[in-house]
């Protein structure tokens, strides 16, 4: 029989035959509340008009038209755009179909930009543990997430490995915030040293962390410590805002909240809001200068490069958002969303931590609230949480711990930019129920 290949082999997902705002309706009649946008996508909920109308004009003019032979309005319209909104001299994009795509682009930019320089020997980038960067070779090999890279280990480039800032779990009680942010610093500059400066072409980082850590921001002065460690020694810092980019935070960039320029960034996700699919990479101008003094070529492409209906799509959700207030509303809602999660979670004896900024939430699941001691992976809260929350007609986007405890369950909520005050609300009593049902399917009878 032929079939489908779904994530999971073995359990088809239910069909989603309808969608619209806030709600996904499946074949059967049940309707899901989504909070999760997908997974951190959909930032102005289903079937938004304005957006199904730029698509429809554009599929009506030119619905194909390869990059090696043409431009378009709607591509170029929205390389402005995206530069104009983007902090510094962040103002060259190129357009791709993704976010591992976008991440693709972006190291062979930075490893093109020294080549070109006369620094082949470049060739290492460093990221950090617990890290997620995409799913294709080079962005697998970036991000830090074991159980995603180990069967493909022996294929991946050898990145170098630093601390992700994750203070809820990984600041020492002894420490303050500061001697804890000054420590991730010391350990990068460290690795940098022991690679050689010479031999680094970036260093790369979710400015907001999202599907590995859980909406988790870094601590005051991480970024500009680390802005300042790319210049001391010359290498670019990239910053992957494929998950937390394009308003999820309450700012068009996650990065403008830590007051730095990288020199590159990565865009996938709700640029388009999953109305087609896109990504994006900036880069700051002197980056493309030298490879138009140089070899006058960028070497990389793909088919659907700058594709017009996902640049149109991408171009009409851009402008919804600024339209519609959407920024000032993504970080009203989150202050009330955060707050609404403290009064149903602040006491939960399994409720560890309720973060992130914006409408880009984590809540850390731990076996003991003092300890923080995590979950024993083994039992697969977060899987039994995103079941559970299915039954209750709500879709959430949980992830596990590891097995070493340095990471514990957690749960992401990524709402559409458009929910109401009594869409948070439901959001919020359908997780209780949830989570009230996942903990009894997985905990030992008893405990
Ligand atoms: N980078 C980050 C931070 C992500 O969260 C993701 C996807 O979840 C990617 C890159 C890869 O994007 P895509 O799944 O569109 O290839």
């Amino acid at each position: 029989m032929t079939q489908l290949i779904h994530r999971n082999l073995r359990v088809a997902p239910p069909t989603a035959v309808c969608a619209f705002g806030m709600y996904v309706r499946d074949g059967d009649g049940n309707t899901y509340l989504d909070a999760s946008g997908g997974a951190a996508v959909s930032s102005l909920g289903h079937s938004h008009p304005d957006v199904l109308a730029a698509i429809g004009s554009q599929l009506k003019t030119t619905a194909y038209a390869h990059s090696a032979f043409f431009t378009t309005d709607a591509a170029e319209e929205l390389a402005t755009r995206l530069a104009d909104g983007a902090p510094g001299d962040l103002n060259h994009v190129y357009l791709v179909s993704g976010g591992s795509e976008a991440i693709e682009t972006a190291l062979k930019l930075a490893r093109q930009y020294f080549v070109e320089h006369g620094e082949p020997q470049r060739r290492v980038f460093i990221a950090r543990r617990q890290s997620y960067h995409g799913n294709t070779l080079g962005a697998l090999a970036l991000g830090g997430n074991e159980w995603r890279r180990k069967p493909f280990e022996p294929l991946l480039m050898d990145v170098a490995r630093v601390s992700p800032c994750y203070e809820y779990r990984e600041r020492p009680a002894s420490q303050s915030v500061e001697e804890y942010t000054a420590g991730l610093l010391v350990e990068l500059e460290h690795k940098i040293l022991d690679v050689g400066p010479q031999n680094v072409i970036g260093f790369c980082a979710e400015p907001v962390v999202g599907a590995t850590l859980g909406a988790v921001a870094a601590t005051p002065g991480y970024f500009q410590g680390v802005r300042a460690l790319c210049d001391k020694y010359g290498i670019l810092f990239i910053a992957d805002e494929v998950m937390c980019g394009m308003g999820r935070t309450g700012t068009l960039y996650a990065i403008e909240q830590e007051g730095v320029v990288p020199d590159i960034v990565a865009l996938g996700k709700g640029l388009a809001a999953g109305y087609q699919p896109v990504g994006a990479v900036l880069a700051r101008a002197p980056i493309v200068e030298r490879l138009r003094g140089g070899s006058g070529v960028f070497q990389h492409g793909h088919t659907y490069n700058a594709h017009p209906v996902a640049a149109a799509a991408a171009l009409a959700v851009q402008k919804v958002i600024q339209r519609d207030a959407l920024l000032a509303a993504v970080t009203a809602r989150g202050v009330t969303l955060r707050r609404m999660l403290r009064d149903a979670f602040g006491t939960h004896p399994h409720v560890g931590d309720i973060r992130g900024r914006g409408l880009f939430v984590g809540l850390e699941l731990v076996q003991d609230r003092d300890t923080r001691r995590p979950f024993d992976p083994d039992l697969k809260l977060h899987a039994a949480v995103k079941a559970k929350a299915m039954e209750c007609g709500l879709m959430v986007y949980p992830m596990g711990g590891t097995v070493d405890g340095r990471r514990g369950d957690h749960i992401l909520l990524a709402p559409p930019f458009i929910a109401t005050d009594a869409d948070l609300g439901q959001i919020v009593a359908r997780l209780s129920d949830a989570l009230a049902r996942a903990l009894a399917a997985v905990r030992p009878a008893g405990q």
